[in-house]
């Protein structure tokens, strides 16, 4: 038995990538009638999400919502821009790359993935040498994953842009930035993406349930272009809505829009520049820590960053390792003895072997600030200590070296 018990007692904290923590004013907005979907409030609101939305992402161009997780959102952006037998390329470094590209193939999509593993970011120079061997420009889309949630890997998507306009080639370039949205400095526009997928329930602090697709006018011809699309997940009407309803392809999604307005004025009421600084002083807190735990003698034996490079780090999630089966015991020890849930690891083993207990993820994502993140610091110390997990001392006060040297707000 625990010394410390009843984590009922006080407010749990999720840290896992996804959902995050909602706001209390999200679930405020939320604790509500039903509203009328024909006339008032509801259709005024949703007017005065979209170009919140594109703030966001730094679009001047489309949004189309869908009632739908971020799954929903890949194939959305899939269904509208590609058919059976048209190629791609996935650049890959990690699992959630590797899921969007099964998602192609099951669609009839040619997938041509290049894998660079678990923890390293893209090499862009075998993007460049395939892109150059392309002579006919048979890829028609090159698809990545911002911030990889599985590794925690951040890839760099102006300089991949950059290398498909020296080889020029005019495939589409799609990101998923479903974990990077808002926490992650991230611009579509400037950056040269055509197609960029994201959902509500990371960066944008509402609870899952709607996910949206953001499109240039590249990817809009690149629809024009297709025969036929399936009526539900077609982008048109919903980023050009004539009517209220097309922007859902039916009954609005009431509550989630209430929640996603109240979600956009804390962002907006913060300012993007700050939201993005607060992600990434909160990483550089949370990197302090880690490495000041993995600082033993046997660095094999205790716990390690997955991303080595921190420029290649993700200030939205972290990925861990410890030796297994630590990792699992010790998410177990914290969830029920701390009320502190971390996230599983993800891709980096398979889900049935002894690996898969050696790794684990902390979310840090959306509405979360230093009183937060020292709490979870305090409370993985609190589980290595319980568990006699062997650590380096005093990575909290490494964590409170970074957010103390902070400028006031
Ligand atoms: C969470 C996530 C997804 C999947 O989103 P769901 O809402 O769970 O379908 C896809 N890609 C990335 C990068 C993610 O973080």
């Amino acid at each position: 038995m625990s010394t410390i018990s009843n984590p009922s007692g006080g407010r749990p904290y999720l840290a896992i990538p996804g959902p995050s923590v909602i706001p209390d004013s999200v679930l405020q907005a939320m604790h509500r009638p039903s509203p009328n979907i024909y006339a008032g409030e509801l259709l005024t609101l949703t007017d005065s999400l979209v170009p919140d939305l594109k703030a966001v992402a730094g679009t001047a161009h489309f949004v189309a919502i869908y009632i739908a997780n971020g799954h929903g959102a890949w194939e959305a952006a899939l269904m509208n821009t590609l058919q059976p037998g048209d190629r791609v390329l996935v650049p890959a470094s990690g699992r959630f790359a590797i899921g969007w590209s099964e998602m192609a193939a099951a669609l009839g999509i040619e997938v041509e993935l290049i894998d660079f593993g678990t923890a390293a970011a893209w090499d862009l120079n075998r993007v460049a040498e395939r892109l150059a061997a392309d002579k006919t420009h048979e890829i028609k889309a090159v698809l990545g994953v911002h911030v990889d949630t599985s590794s925690s890997i951040r890839n760099d998507f102006s300089a991949l842009r950059a290398v498909m306009d020296e080889a020029g080639h005019p495939a589409l370039l799609m990101a998923d930035c479903i974990a990077s949205l808002g926490c992650d400095q991230f611009e579509m526009d400037a950056w040269g993406v055509d197609v960029m997928v994201a959902a509500c329930q990371k960066g944008l602090m509402t609870p899952a349930g709607v996910s949206f697709v953001f499109f240039n006018d590249r990817a809009a011809e690149a629809r024009a272009n297709l025969p036929r699309i399936s009526r539900y997940w077609d982008w048109s009407p919903r980023a050009n809505p004539q009517e209220f309803y097309q922007y859902f392809g039916g009954t609005a999604p009431t509550h989630h829009l209430f929640g996603l307005r109240a979600a956009l004025d804390l962002i907006h009421s913060e300012g993007l520049q700050q939201v993005w600084a607060r992600h990434a002083q909160l990483a550089q807190a949370i990197w302090a820590a880690c490495e000041t735990w993995g600082q033993i003698d046997d660095p094999e034996q205790g716990l390690r960053m997955n991303v080595t490079d921190p420029s290649l780090r993700s200030h939205a999630v972290t990925a861990l390792h410890l030796p297994t089966p630590r990792a699992s015991e010790l998410r177990h020890w914290l969830e029920q003895n701390l009320g502190l849930t971390l996230g599983i690891g993800l891709g980096l083993a398979p889900p049935d072997s002894p690996e898969w207990h050696g790794h684990f993820r902390l979310g840090h994502m959306g509405h979360v600030n230093g009183q937060m993140i020292m709490g979870l610091l305090g409370g993985v110390e609190t589980g290595l200590q319980a568990l006699k997990i062997p650590h380096g001392s005093g990575a909290l006060s490494a964590a409170a070296q970074v957010l103390a040297g902070s400028k006031p707000r």
